[in-house]
């Protein structure tokens, strides 16, 4: 018999089926680490600024939540002992830890990240080194396959400047658009070649698409009595959370606990004794909870499932997973002759949302704001550049409310054919003895032709600035 007669023989008995072994099911990924939520955020207490929704969402709705924390809180000051540093970091990561397990939440995880308490979202980034620490929350992601993220707020807002609060949030909001995309941080999610044995030089994770998410700021309002300039009495800024996502009340009750959600919240505060936990011991001791009544305020950054904007987190939700969802990206701009814009770091955020579909972000404070320290200085940075193919000269004029200084002056840059000139202005702020926003514009012109200005609002605080 002729090879060639004999081969179809073979292969229908070979794809008949009777044939085959059955190969066993696929390992599921590890369910008791499967979250319908994850914070995101820098230090441990961060969480109590939306402990109202926490408390509901964990102890009635029974939502899985876990906790990413970027540092362990290893910076500022130790309100009940002398340890300091990374002493103090490590007792911070147990309050946190502590605080969490009251509520039944196990899955805390705490990078490496150290405190670094500034306004400059991208000095966080740099001192927590950026791609270490997107590469764990990546991992972190898959690892809890959650539906909603919930991060800071990912925006200059004075009142909620903190750089590593915004720093936790543009890792989260990369996690969210990039845990699903299997080029990037391949090795998390390459199979392992010997389940069970020693070898294996891959994670066998899968990757993970979010469906919402969301932020939190503590720049509004009622947020009790941090952010009152107490020369007035009154918040120092327009409230920018009202119509942007869900608000929970905190002075109703849990039906589950049978306490309201502000005294839940204040049993969360009075485990961060060495923060503010004291604020939560003595409103547990006086019965008055008034200081945690608060609303917990989310804005919604995207959702992939629909929902409206004011709805519950978890509106539209439903199990499973859905398809990756990919985002803009950076699209450099086609510009011509001058530009003159802010830098640094508003002018990252500019291309930041744009580059993740957050355009909302884009509108909600249209007009860059800063404050000074409480020395009453303020540190600018701007960019001037020549997108033509000839050298220029770019000559560019502060315009302050009268008895504020600017270094420098006006001044007139070189700037050569297809580059940007970094121009810093430092600002010094009178005492004010009422607090109150002024207007500040940089105007550049060239050759006597506009060439773009930039305005910024500033507020000044009874002492000069707000602490930091
Ligand atoms: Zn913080």
């Amino acid at each position: 018999m002729k090879i060639r007669s004999v081969l179809p023989a073979i292969l229908l008995l070979a794809f008949s089926g009777a044939a085959y072994t059955q190969a066993p099911a696929l390992l599921e990924p590890d369910d008791r680490y499967k979250a319908d939520l994850v914070l995101i955020v820098a230090h441990p207490d961060d969480d109590v600024v939306i402990g109202g929704y926490l408390a509901r969402a964990i102890l009635d709705e029974h939502r899985r939540v876990a906790v990413i924390y970027c540092t362990n809180g290893d910076g500022g000051g130790n309100a009940v002992g002398n340890e300091a540093g990374a002493s103090l970091g490590q007792m911070r990561e147990i309050e946190a830890r502590r605080s969490w397990a009251a509520w039944g939440v196990h899955s805390v995880w705490f990078l490496g990240g150290h405190d670094t308490p500034g306004q400059n979202v991208l000095r966080s980034l740099d001192n927590w080194n950026h791609g270490r620490a997107l590469d764990e929350v990546v991992r972190l992601v898959r690892i809890t396959r959650p539906e909603v993220i919930l991060t800071w707020l990912p925006d200059p807002v004075v009142g909620e400047n903190h750089d590593d609060h915004q720093a936790s949030a543009v890792l989260a909001v990369e996690a969210f658009d990039a845990a699903g995309d299997p080029t990037v941080f391949p090795e998390q999610i390459s199979p392992p070649r010997d389940r069970v044995g020693m070898a294996n030089l891959t994670e066998g994770l899968l990757p993970w698409q979010t469906k919402k998410l969301y932020f939190m700021t503590d720049a509004f309002e009622d947020w009790g009595p941090y952010w009152h300039d107490p020369a007035t009495l009154s918040p120092f800024r327009k409230t920018i959370v009202d119509h942007t996502g869900p608000v929970y009340e905190t002075s109703t009750i849990s039906p589950s606990q049978h306490k309201s959600y502000a005294e839940l919240t204040a049993e969360q505060q009075a485990f961060y004794l060495t923060q503010e936990g004291d604020i939560g011991v003595k409103a547990l001791a006086s019965r008055d909870f008034a200081g945690f009544e608060y609303h917990a305020h989310l804005i919604l950054g995207k959702s992939l499932v629909g929902g409206s904007v004011t709805g519950d987190v978890f509106e539209n939700i439903a199990p499973g997973k859905i398809p990756f969802a990919r985002v803009r990206g950076y699209e450099p701009a086609a510009v011509t002759g001058f530009t003159f814009e802010i830098g640094d770091p508003w002018r990252f955020y500019s291309l930041f949302w744009k580059a993740h579909n957050l355009d909302t972000l884009a509108n909600l404070i249209p007009v860059p704001e800063a404050t000074p320290d409480e020395h009453g200085r303020l540190t600018l940075d701007f960019l001037a550049c020549n997108h033509g193919t000839a050298n220029a000269e770019i000559a560019i004029a502060p315009n302050l409310p009268p008895g504020w200084m600017v270094q420098p002056g006006a001044m007139s840059y070189p700037v050569r054919a297809g580059e940007c000139y970094p121009v810093q202005s430092q600002i010094t702020v009178p005492h004010a003895e009422k607090a109150h926003w002024e207007q500040l514009t940089w105007t550049a012109t060239s050759d006597s032709r506009q060439a773009g200005s930039v305005t910024v609002r500033v507020f000044v605080g009874k002492n000069g600035g707000l602490p930091q």
